[in-house]
Protein backbone atom coordinates (compact mmCIF):
# COMPACT_ATOMS: atom_id res chain seq x y z
CA UNK A 1 0.00 0.00 0.00
CA UNK A 2 1.16 3.37 -1.01
CA UNK A 3 2.21 5.34 2.45
CA UNK A 4 0.44 9.01 2.50
CA UNK A 5 2.46 11.54 2.66
CA UNK A 6 2.31 15.30 1.85
CA UNK A 7 5.86 15.96 1.49
CA UNK A 8 7.88 16.96 -1.87
CA UNK A 9 10.38 14.56 -2.93
CA UNK A 10 14.26 15.12 -3.47
CA UNK A 11 13.63 16.42 -6.78
CA UNK A 12 10.61 18.58 -6.41
CA UNK A 13 12.28 20.21 -3.61
CA UNK A 14 15.68 21.22 -5.17
CA UNK A 15 13.40 22.55 -8.64
CA UNK A 16 11.18 24.17 -5.79
CA UNK A 17 14.26 26.10 -4.21
CA UNK A 18 15.87 26.69 -7.69
CA UNK A 19 12.70 28.54 -8.79
CA UNK A 20 12.28 30.36 -5.33
CA UNK A 21 16.13 31.70 -5.65
CA UNK A 22 14.81 32.84 -9.18
CA UNK A 23 11.89 34.61 -7.91
CA UNK A 24 13.65 36.54 -4.77
CA UNK A 25 16.82 37.04 -7.12
CA UNK A 26 15.38 38.01 -10.51
CA UNK A 27 11.45 38.29 -10.59
CA UNK A 28 11.29 39.80 -7.45
CA UNK A 29 13.88 42.91 -7.71
CA UNK A 30 11.98 43.53 -11.81
CA UNK A 31 8.06 43.91 -10.48
CA UNK A 32 7.89 47.53 -9.72
CA UNK A 33 9.69 48.42 -12.58
CA UNK A 34 7.47 46.10 -14.88
CA UNK A 35 4.49 46.88 -12.90
CA UNK A 36 5.20 50.89 -13.79
CA UNK A 37 5.95 49.93 -17.65
CA UNK A 38 3.34 48.09 -18.44
CA UNK A 39 5.14 46.03 -20.70
CA UNK A 40 6.61 42.63 -21.35
CA UNK A 41 9.58 42.34 -19.49
CA UNK A 42 11.36 40.82 -21.80
CA UNK A 43 14.87 40.44 -20.15
CA UNK A 44 13.61 38.42 -17.51
CA UNK A 45 12.05 36.34 -19.76
CA UNK A 46 15.20 35.85 -21.42
CA UNK A 47 16.79 35.16 -18.45
CA UNK A 48 14.26 32.47 -17.58
CA UNK A 49 15.31 30.88 -20.51
CA UNK A 50 19.19 30.79 -20.22
CA UNK A 51 18.47 28.91 -16.79
CA UNK A 52 15.92 27.01 -18.29
CA UNK A 53 12.61 28.04 -16.54
CA UNK A 54 11.05 29.30 -19.16
CA UNK A 55 11.62 25.90 -21.81
CA UNK A 56 9.55 23.24 -23.07
CA UNK A 57 11.31 21.11 -21.45
CA UNK A 58 10.63 22.29 -18.15
CA UNK A 59 7.36 22.58 -18.23
CA UNK A 60 7.36 18.85 -19.87
CA UNK A 61 9.00 17.50 -16.96
CA UNK A 62 6.47 19.32 -14.73
CA UNK A 63 3.43 18.70 -16.20
CA UNK A 64 3.73 15.15 -16.39
CA UNK A 65 5.36 14.65 -13.03
CA UNK A 66 2.72 11.63 -11.45
CA UNK A 67 2.27 13.42 -7.96
CA UNK A 68 1.06 16.04 -9.71
CA UNK A 69 2.36 18.57 -7.36
CA UNK A 70 4.79 20.13 -9.36
CA UNK A 71 3.13 22.35 -11.82
CA UNK A 72 1.18 23.84 -8.98
CA UNK A 73 4.68 24.36 -6.75
CA UNK A 74 6.11 25.91 -9.77
CA UNK A 75 3.42 28.14 -9.97
CA UNK A 76 3.72 29.18 -6.26
CA UNK A 77 7.28 30.15 -6.47
CA UNK A 78 6.98 31.95 -9.61
CA UNK A 79 3.59 34.26 -8.77
CA UNK A 80 5.39 34.85 -4.97
CA UNK A 81 8.09 36.47 -7.11
CA UNK A 82 5.59 38.51 -9.07
CA UNK A 83 2.61 38.10 -10.42
CA UNK A 84 2.66 40.19 -13.60
CA UNK A 85 6.39 38.51 -14.62
CA UNK A 86 5.26 35.35 -13.67
CA UNK A 87 2.58 35.45 -15.86
CA UNK A 88 4.65 36.57 -18.65
CA UNK A 89 6.92 33.77 -17.84
CA UNK A 90 3.78 30.97 -17.84
CA UNK A 91 1.63 32.56 -20.54
CA UNK A 92 2.87 30.33 -23.20
CA UNK A 93 2.22 27.42 -21.36
CA UNK A 94 -1.80 27.98 -21.34
CA UNK A 95 -1.66 27.74 -25.43
CA UNK A 96 1.05 24.98 -25.10
CA UNK A 97 -1.54 23.09 -23.11
CA UNK A 98 -4.43 23.62 -25.91
CA UNK A 99 -2.06 22.15 -28.31
CA UNK A 100 -0.62 19.07 -25.78
CA UNK A 101 -4.42 18.49 -24.78
CA UNK A 102 -6.06 18.51 -28.26
CA UNK A 103 -3.05 18.36 -31.18
CA UNK A 104 -1.59 15.44 -32.40
CA UNK A 105 2.24 13.85 -31.95
CA UNK A 106 2.81 15.68 -34.77
CA UNK A 107 1.16 18.68 -34.03
CA UNK A 108 2.76 19.16 -30.21
CA UNK A 109 6.10 18.53 -32.42
CA UNK A 110 5.89 20.97 -34.27
CA UNK A 111 4.26 24.04 -32.56
CA UNK A 112 5.22 23.54 -28.70
CA UNK A 113 8.95 24.34 -29.62
CA UNK A 114 7.92 27.46 -31.81
CA UNK A 115 5.52 28.56 -29.09
CA UNK A 116 9.15 28.81 -26.68
CA UNK A 117 12.25 29.23 -29.28
CA UNK A 118 15.15 29.47 -27.62
CA UNK A 119 16.96 31.01 -25.31
CA UNK A 120 18.90 33.25 -27.94
CA UNK A 121 15.79 33.93 -29.89
CA UNK A 122 12.82 33.54 -27.41
CA UNK A 123 9.54 33.56 -28.57
CA UNK A 124 5.68 33.89 -27.09
CA UNK A 125 2.09 31.99 -27.86
CA UNK A 126 -1.08 33.09 -27.13
CA UNK A 127 -4.43 31.05 -25.91
CA UNK A 128 -7.50 32.92 -27.79
CA UNK A 129 -10.92 31.83 -26.60
CA UNK A 130 -12.30 34.82 -24.72
CA UNK A 131 -14.71 37.52 -26.88
CA UNK A 132 -16.32 40.31 -26.34
CA UNK A 133 -19.73 38.89 -26.21
CA UNK A 134 -18.27 35.43 -25.09
CA UNK A 135 -16.77 35.39 -21.49
CA UNK A 136 -18.30 33.04 -18.55
CA UNK A 137 -20.88 31.90 -21.44
CA UNK A 138 -18.14 30.55 -24.37
CA UNK A 139 -21.38 28.79 -26.18
CA UNK A 140 -22.31 32.75 -27.14
CA UNK A 141 -18.48 32.42 -29.50
CA UNK A 142 -18.85 34.19 -32.87
CA UNK A 143 -15.65 33.87 -34.37
CA UNK A 144 -15.71 31.32 -37.32
CA UNK A 145 -13.87 28.88 -38.83
CA UNK A 146 -15.00 27.74 -42.25
CA UNK A 147 -13.37 25.06 -44.38
CA UNK A 148 -12.03 25.70 -47.91
CA UNK A 149 -12.01 22.01 -49.33
CA UNK A 150 -10.37 23.48 -52.55
CA UNK A 151 -7.28 24.17 -50.77
CA UNK A 152 -7.61 22.14 -47.60
CA UNK A 153 -7.41 25.58 -45.56
CA UNK A 154 -9.40 26.97 -42.74
CA UNK A 155 -10.24 30.83 -42.51
CA UNK A 156 -11.07 32.31 -40.15
CA UNK A 157 -12.72 35.77 -38.97
CA UNK A 158 -14.18 37.14 -35.65
CA UNK A 159 -12.33 39.14 -32.74
CA UNK A 160 -10.97 37.52 -29.24
CA UNK A 161 -10.56 39.57 -26.33
CA UNK A 162 -7.99 39.73 -23.11
CA UNK A 163 -5.62 37.16 -24.76
CA UNK A 164 -2.40 37.06 -22.87
CA UNK A 165 0.13 37.64 -25.04
CA UNK A 166 -2.19 38.24 -28.10
CA UNK A 167 -0.55 40.21 -30.94
CA UNK A 168 3.03 39.89 -29.68
CA UNK A 169 2.83 36.21 -29.62
CA UNK A 170 4.89 34.12 -32.23
CA UNK A 171 2.24 31.14 -32.21
CA UNK A 172 -1.38 32.20 -31.43
CA UNK A 173 -3.78 28.81 -30.63
CA UNK A 174 -7.67 29.91 -31.46
CA UNK A 175 -10.98 28.41 -31.03
CA UNK A 176 -13.53 29.12 -33.53
CA UNK A 177 -16.96 27.84 -34.48
CA UNK A 178 -16.95 25.28 -36.81
CA UNK A 179 -20.69 24.35 -36.50
CA UNK A 180 -23.16 27.21 -35.10
CA UNK A 181 -25.84 24.98 -34.38
CA UNK A 182 -23.94 22.82 -31.44
CA UNK A 183 -23.20 25.66 -29.33
CA UNK A 184 -20.05 25.07 -27.45
CA UNK A 185 -19.92 21.31 -29.08
CA UNK A 186 -19.53 22.86 -32.17
CA UNK A 187 -16.14 24.55 -31.32
CA UNK A 188 -12.49 23.71 -32.53
CA UNK A 189 -9.25 24.90 -31.61
CA UNK A 190 -6.88 26.14 -34.51
CA UNK A 191 -2.74 27.20 -34.39
CA UNK A 192 -2.13 30.20 -36.97
CA UNK A 193 1.54 29.87 -37.50
CA UNK A 194 4.12 32.92 -36.97
CA UNK A 195 3.09 35.73 -39.57
CA UNK A 196 -0.04 34.56 -40.96
CA UNK A 197 -1.52 37.64 -42.96
CA UNK A 198 -4.74 38.73 -41.28
CA UNK A 199 -3.95 38.24 -37.46
CA UNK A 200 -3.16 41.58 -35.97
CA UNK A 201 -3.46 42.63 -32.35
CA UNK A 202 -6.62 45.44 -31.30
CA UNK A 203 -6.59 47.22 -28.47
CA UNK A 204 -3.65 46.67 -25.57
CA UNK A 205 -5.48 46.85 -22.29
CA UNK A 206 -4.37 48.89 -19.43
CA UNK A 207 -5.01 46.76 -16.32
CA UNK A 208 -5.92 47.26 -12.85
CA UNK A 209 -3.04 44.55 -12.00
CA UNK A 210 -0.74 41.73 -12.90
CA UNK A 211 0.45 45.31 -15.51
CA UNK A 212 3.53 43.28 -16.77
CA UNK A 213 1.43 41.21 -18.59
CA UNK A 214 0.16 41.61 -21.67
CA UNK A 215 -3.09 41.44 -22.03
CA UNK A 216 -4.89 42.55 -25.90
CA UNK A 217 -7.45 41.74 -28.87
CA UNK A 218 -6.79 39.78 -31.57
CA UNK A 219 -8.21 41.12 -34.75
CA UNK A 220 -9.06 37.85 -37.17
CA UNK A 221 -9.66 38.79 -40.76
CA UNK A 222 -9.82 36.35 -43.22
CA UNK A 223 -6.86 34.58 -41.61
CA UNK A 224 -6.11 31.67 -43.83
CA UNK A 225 -4.38 28.68 -41.97
CA UNK A 226 -3.51 25.15 -43.60
CA UNK A 227 -6.15 22.18 -42.90
CA UNK A 228 -2.93 21.21 -40.51
CA UNK A 229 -3.07 23.63 -38.29
CA UNK A 230 -6.77 22.05 -37.18
CA UNK A 231 -5.82 20.37 -33.27
CA UNK A 232 -6.58 17.50 -33.75
CA UNK A 233 -7.01 16.93 -37.01
CA UNK A 234 -10.04 16.87 -39.67
CA UNK A 235 -11.10 13.23 -39.17
CA UNK A 236 -11.56 13.55 -35.31
CA UNK A 237 -13.13 16.53 -35.70
CA UNK A 238 -16.09 15.07 -37.89
CA UNK A 239 -16.17 12.21 -35.79
CA UNK A 240 -16.82 14.35 -32.69
CA UNK A 241 -19.74 16.93 -34.78
CA UNK A 242 -21.23 13.66 -35.71
CA UNK A 243 -21.37 12.13 -31.95
CA UNK A 244 -22.52 15.80 -31.09
CA UNK A 245 -25.24 15.75 -34.03
CA UNK A 246 -26.94 12.68 -33.05
CA UNK A 247 -26.95 13.67 -29.73
CA UNK A 248 -28.30 16.86 -30.12
CA UNK A 249 -31.36 15.20 -32.21
CA UNK A 250 -32.32 12.56 -29.12
CA UNK A 251 -33.80 14.17 -26.19
CA UNK A 252 -32.04 11.71 -23.71
CA UNK A 253 -29.79 13.11 -21.44
CA UNK A 254 -27.63 10.40 -20.69
CA UNK A 255 -25.04 11.00 -23.50
CA UNK A 256 -25.23 14.89 -23.52
CA UNK A 257 -23.98 14.23 -20.06
CA UNK A 258 -20.64 12.08 -21.03
CA UNK A 259 -19.69 15.56 -22.75
CA UNK A 260 -20.35 18.04 -20.70
CA UNK A 261 -18.39 16.05 -17.91
CA UNK A 262 -15.31 15.18 -20.31
CA UNK A 263 -15.40 19.37 -20.76
CA UNK A 264 -16.08 19.65 -17.15
CA UNK A 265 -12.40 17.05 -16.45
CA UNK A 266 -10.68 19.41 -18.40
CA UNK A 267 -11.09 22.61 -16.54
CA UNK A 268 -10.93 20.84 -13.00
CA UNK A 269 -6.99 19.97 -14.26
CA UNK A 270 -6.11 22.97 -15.07
CA UNK A 271 -7.70 25.21 -12.55
CA UNK A 272 -5.61 24.15 -9.44
CA UNK A 273 -2.79 25.52 -12.04
CA UNK A 274 -4.72 29.18 -11.03
CA UNK A 275 -5.31 28.39 -7.36
CA UNK A 276 -1.61 27.85 -6.96
CA UNK A 277 -0.91 31.33 -8.37
CA UNK A 278 -3.14 33.20 -5.81
CA UNK A 279 -1.21 31.25 -3.32
CA UNK A 280 1.78 32.05 -4.33
CA UNK A 281 0.87 36.25 -4.55
CA UNK A 282 -1.15 35.46 -1.06
CA UNK A 283 1.97 34.16 0.36
CA UNK A 284 3.86 36.42 -0.64
CA UNK A 285 1.72 39.57 0.77
CA UNK A 286 0.89 37.81 4.39
CA UNK A 287 5.30 37.61 4.38
CA UNK A 288 5.90 41.48 4.30
CA UNK A 289 2.19 41.84 6.49
CA UNK A 290 4.28 39.40 9.20
CA UNK A 291 7.41 41.26 8.94
CA UNK A 292 5.94 44.42 9.19
CA UNK A 293 3.77 43.77 12.29
CA UNK A 294 6.95 42.46 14.12
CA UNK A 295 8.65 45.33 13.54
CA UNK A 296 6.57 48.35 13.35
CA UNK A 297 5.61 49.65 16.94
CA UNK A 298 3.29 51.95 17.87
CA UNK A 299 2.17 53.35 21.38
CA UNK A 300 5.21 51.56 22.41
CA UNK A 301 5.19 47.95 21.53
CA UNK A 302 4.67 45.73 17.93
CA UNK A 303 1.51 46.01 16.23
CA UNK A 304 1.46 42.37 16.59
CA UNK A 305 1.12 42.57 19.96
CA UNK A 306 -2.36 43.46 19.31
CA UNK A 307 -4.85 40.71 18.91
CA UNK A 308 -6.33 42.11 16.32
CA UNK A 309 -3.49 42.53 13.98
CA UNK A 310 -2.23 38.83 15.55
CA UNK A 311 -5.29 37.29 14.42
CA UNK A 312 -5.64 38.41 10.93
CA UNK A 313 -2.02 36.85 10.59
CA UNK A 314 -3.32 33.80 12.09
CA UNK A 315 -6.49 33.69 9.99
CA UNK A 316 -4.37 34.54 6.63
CA UNK A 317 -1.78 31.80 7.60
CA UNK A 318 -4.26 29.28 7.94
CA UNK A 319 -6.52 29.91 4.78
CA UNK A 320 -3.26 29.59 2.62
CA UNK A 321 -2.42 26.75 3.86
CA UNK A 322 -5.80 25.55 3.22
CA UNK A 323 -5.80 26.52 -0.28
CA UNK A 324 -2.85 25.18 -1.17
CA UNK A 325 -3.98 21.98 0.53
CA UNK A 326 -7.17 21.97 -1.88
CA UNK A 327 -5.10 23.13 -5.01
CA UNK A 328 -2.75 20.12 -4.54
CA UNK A 329 -5.62 17.70 -3.93
CA UNK A 330 -6.81 18.46 -7.05
CA UNK A 331 -3.49 18.31 -8.65
CA UNK A 332 -3.15 14.99 -7.07
CA UNK A 333 -6.83 14.11 -8.68
CA UNK A 334 -5.96 15.23 -12.22
CA UNK A 335 -2.45 13.38 -12.24
CA UNK A 336 -3.63 10.35 -10.97
CA UNK A 337 -6.85 9.95 -13.08
CA UNK A 338 -9.47 10.33 -10.19
CA UNK A 339 -12.57 11.73 -11.33
CA UNK A 340 -13.75 15.11 -10.00
CA UNK A 341 -17.17 14.36 -8.60
CA UNK A 342 -17.59 17.44 -6.47
CA UNK A 343 -15.84 19.94 -8.56
CA UNK A 344 -13.01 19.65 -6.27
CA UNK A 345 -10.66 21.42 -9.22
CA UNK A 346 -13.17 24.64 -9.31
CA UNK A 347 -13.67 24.46 -5.34
CA UNK A 348 -9.15 25.14 -5.04
CA UNK A 349 -9.37 27.94 -7.31
CA UNK A 350 -12.17 29.40 -6.04
CA UNK A 351 -10.87 28.89 -2.19
CA UNK A 352 -7.61 30.03 -3.30
CA UNK A 353 -8.36 33.17 -5.59
CA UNK A 354 -10.59 33.97 -2.71
CA UNK A 355 -8.26 34.11 -0.14
CA UNK A 356 -5.39 35.97 -2.38
CA UNK A 357 -8.19 39.15 -2.24
CA UNK A 358 -8.47 39.01 1.58
CA UNK A 359 -5.00 38.83 2.57
CA UNK A 360 -3.55 40.99 0.03
CA UNK A 361 -5.95 43.51 1.62
CA UNK A 362 -5.04 42.55 5.02
CA UNK A 363 -1.79 43.47 4.32
CA UNK A 364 -2.31 46.43 2.94
CA UNK A 365 -4.33 47.31 5.96
CA UNK A 366 -1.79 45.94 8.58
CA UNK A 367 1.06 48.33 7.11
CA UNK A 368 -0.81 51.33 7.49
CA UNK A 369 -0.34 54.16 5.46
CA UNK A 370 2.86 52.60 4.14
CA UNK A 371 0.25 49.57 2.65
CA UNK A 372 -1.85 52.34 0.20
CA UNK A 373 1.44 53.23 -1.89
CA UNK A 374 4.06 51.92 -4.28
CA UNK A 375 7.09 52.20 -2.15
CA UNK A 376 5.93 48.89 -0.47
CA UNK A 377 4.70 46.06 -2.48
CA UNK A 378 1.62 44.89 -0.90
CA UNK A 379 0.02 47.75 -2.79
CA UNK A 380 0.98 45.73 -6.41
CA UNK A 381 0.32 42.36 -4.97
CA UNK A 382 -3.54 43.36 -4.04
CA UNK A 383 -3.99 44.84 -7.28
CA UNK A 384 -2.75 41.65 -8.59
CA UNK A 385 -4.79 39.45 -6.82
CA UNK A 386 -8.22 41.18 -8.31
CA UNK A 387 -7.08 38.76 -10.97
CA UNK A 388 -7.62 35.18 -9.37
CA UNK A 389 -11.55 35.52 -9.42
CA UNK A 390 -11.78 36.79 -12.77
CA UNK A 391 -9.44 34.59 -15.28
CA UNK A 392 -10.24 30.88 -16.13
CA UNK A 393 -13.65 31.24 -14.93
CA UNK A 394 -14.98 34.09 -12.38
CA UNK A 395 -15.87 32.81 -8.43
CA UNK A 396 -19.61 32.88 -9.92
CA UNK A 397 -19.06 30.26 -12.57
CA UNK A 398 -17.06 28.49 -10.32
CA UNK A 399 -19.78 27.84 -7.61
CA UNK A 400 -22.31 27.28 -10.38
CA UNK A 401 -19.81 24.68 -11.52
CA UNK A 402 -19.74 23.38 -7.86
CA UNK A 403 -23.23 23.27 -7.04
CA UNK A 404 -24.09 21.35 -10.21
CA UNK A 405 -21.52 18.93 -9.38
CA UNK A 406 -23.41 18.63 -6.25
CA UNK A 407 -26.58 18.48 -6.65
CA UNK A 408 -27.30 17.07 -10.46
CA UNK A 409 -29.10 20.25 -10.76
CA UNK A 410 -28.43 22.66 -13.71
CA UNK A 411 -28.71 25.70 -11.30
CA UNK A 412 -28.37 28.93 -13.49
C1 LIG B 1 -5.91 39.90 -17.43
C2 LIG B 1 -6.75 38.90 -18.13
C3 LIG B 1 -6.16 37.90 -18.86
C4 LIG B 1 -6.94 36.96 -19.55
N1 LIG B 1 -6.32 36.03 -20.35
C5 LIG B 1 -7.08 35.28 -21.20
C6 LIG B 1 -6.47 34.46 -22.20
O1 LIG B 1 -5.24 34.36 -22.29
N2 LIG B 1 -7.27 33.82 -23.07
C7 LIG B 1 -8.64 33.90 -23.01
O2 LIG B 1 -9.32 33.28 -23.84
N3 LIG B 1 -9.26 34.65 -22.06
C8 LIG B 1 -8.51 35.35 -21.16
N4 LIG B 1 -9.12 36.16 -20.21
C9 LIG B 1 -10.59 36.24 -20.19
C10 LIG B 1 -11.22 35.71 -18.91
O3 LIG B 1 -11.19 34.32 -18.88
C11 LIG B 1 -12.65 36.32 -18.85
O4 LIG B 1 -12.50 37.68 -18.52
C12 LIG B 1 -13.52 35.60 -17.85
O5 LIG B 1 -13.85 34.33 -18.32
C13 LIG B 1 -14.82 36.37 -17.58
O6 LIG B 1 -15.47 36.76 -18.75
P1 LIG B 1 -15.97 38.28 -18.92
O7 LIG B 1 -14.83 39.16 -18.61
O8 LIG B 1 -16.58 38.41 -20.26
O9 LIG B 1 -17.06 38.49 -17.81
P2 LIG B 1 -18.62 38.12 -17.91
O10 LIG B 1 -18.78 36.71 -18.33
O11 LIG B 1 -19.33 39.17 -18.68
O12 LIG B 1 -19.06 38.23 -16.38
C14 LIG B 1 -19.37 39.46 -15.75
C15 LIG B 1 -19.86 39.16 -14.33
O13 LIG B 1 -21.06 38.39 -14.40
C16 LIG B 1 -20.92 37.19 -13.66
N5 LIG B 1 -21.67 36.11 -14.30
C17 LIG B 1 -21.70 35.75 -15.60
N6 LIG B 1 -22.48 34.69 -15.79
C18 LIG B 1 -22.98 34.34 -14.58
C19 LIG B 1 -23.86 33.33 -14.10
N7 LIG B 1 -24.37 32.41 -14.92
N8 LIG B 1 -24.14 33.29 -12.79
C20 LIG B 1 -23.62 34.22 -11.94
N9 LIG B 1 -22.79 35.19 -12.33
C21 LIG B 1 -22.47 35.26 -13.63
C22 LIG B 1 -19.42 36.91 -13.68
O14 LIG B 1 -19.04 36.04 -12.63
C23 LIG B 1 -18.86 38.31 -13.53
O15 LIG B 1 -18.89 38.69 -12.19
C24 LIG B 1 -8.34 37.05 -19.48
C25 LIG B 1 -8.95 38.07 -18.71
C26 LIG B 1 -8.18 38.98 -18.06
C27 LIG B 1 -8.87 40.10 -17.29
Amino acid sequence: MTEFTLDLNDDQRQVRDWLHGFAADVIRPAAAEWDEREETPWPVIQEAAKVGIYSLDFYAQQFFDPTGLSIPMTMEELFWGDAGIALSIVGTGLAAVGVLANGTEEQVGTWIPQMYGDPDDVKLAAFCSSEPDAGSDVSAMRTRAVYDEAKDEWVLDGTKTWATNGGIANVHVVVAVVDPELGSKGHASFIVPPATPGLSQGQKFKKHGIRASHTAEVVLDGVRVPGHCLLGGKQKLDERLARARERAKSAAGEGGGRVKNAAMATFEASRPAVGAMAVGTARAAYEVALDYATTRSQFGRPIIDNQGIAFQLADARTRIDASRLLVWRASWMAATGKAFTSAEGSMSKLFASETAQQVTAQAVQILGGNGFTREYPVERMHRDAAIYTIFEGTSEIQRLVIARALSGVQIR
